[in-house]
């Protein structure tokens, strides 16, 4: 696995826990407004993080951090996930992993091993607009039926999880969020968060001058759904 990324500490990152994060190289989708180019694109990678040094860190940090945040790019797309994990576990770190749902072959690996203590899927748009926000055009009927049975393992599990949106104005309108939530059904919790301008893989999403929506007034009366 390629580590591209290690941030020593968190408040926000994991609910409830202060939480290191170890951000996973590459990634399966091209989302025009992904803030992480330089761990989604092969042309940008950083060179790799030690992964010895940050165990030292995190050996070190026992008693001091609660958790442990992994994200991408997509870190599911790394067959040695579970290791690393076992790894972190053995330290006595809960373990949070961020996942855009392709790949629900690894969370059932993960969930039966009880390797995670908390996941959070994107559901990034209705069905029909996903390659628009994924940034695959070719094909990406194969993932949307990937997303519905990550969707369903968590929905049926006992693991704490949400899901979440990023609501890109230049993409989603307000009938799609109620089109998302149809499909998603009752979920423990939902997040809605707005895009926010930063380095963006398309530079045209970088400066959102776009209208945002007014995400807590949409959410008002919707089940479980949070805005962030
Ligand atoms: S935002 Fe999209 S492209 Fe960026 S890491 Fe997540 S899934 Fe990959």
């Amino acid at each position: 696995m390629r580590i591209g990324g290690f941030q020593k500490f968190s408040m926000s990152d994991f609910p409830d826990k202060i939480s290191a994060i170890l951000f996973t190289t590459g990634c399966n989708f091209r989302c025009p407004y992904c803030h992480n180019p330089e761990l989604v694109l092969p042309e940008k990678y950083r060179s790799d993080i030690n992964i010895g040094e940050i165990f030292s860190f995190l050996e070190d940090r026992i008693g001091k951090l609660d958790g442990v945040v992994i994200t991408g790019g997509e870190p599911t797309l790394h067959d040695d996930l579970p290791d690393l994990i076992e790894n972190i576990k053995e330290m006595n770190y809960a373990v949070k992993l961020d996942t855009n749902g392709t790949n629900p072959e690894m969370i059932y690996e993960l969930l039966q091993k009880e390797l995670v203590d908390y996941i959070a899927m994107d559901y990034k748009a209705p069905l029909e607009k996903y390659s628009q926000v994924c940034g695959i055009n070719n094909d990406y009927n194969h993932y949307l039926e990937k997303i519905q049975e990550t969707l369903i393992l968590l929905i049926t599990s006992n693991i704490d999880y949400e899901i979440r949106t990023t609501v890109a104005p230049q993409i989603l309108d307000k009938n799609d969020i109620q089109q998302i939530r149809e499909e998603i059904g009752q979920v423990k919790k939902h997040y809605l968060q707005n895009l926010e301008s930063g380095n963006t893989l398309d530079p045209q999403f970088c400066n959102n001058s776009s209208e945002k929506l007014d995400l807590k007034k949409l959410a008002v009366g919707m089940r479980n759904v949070y805005v962030r």
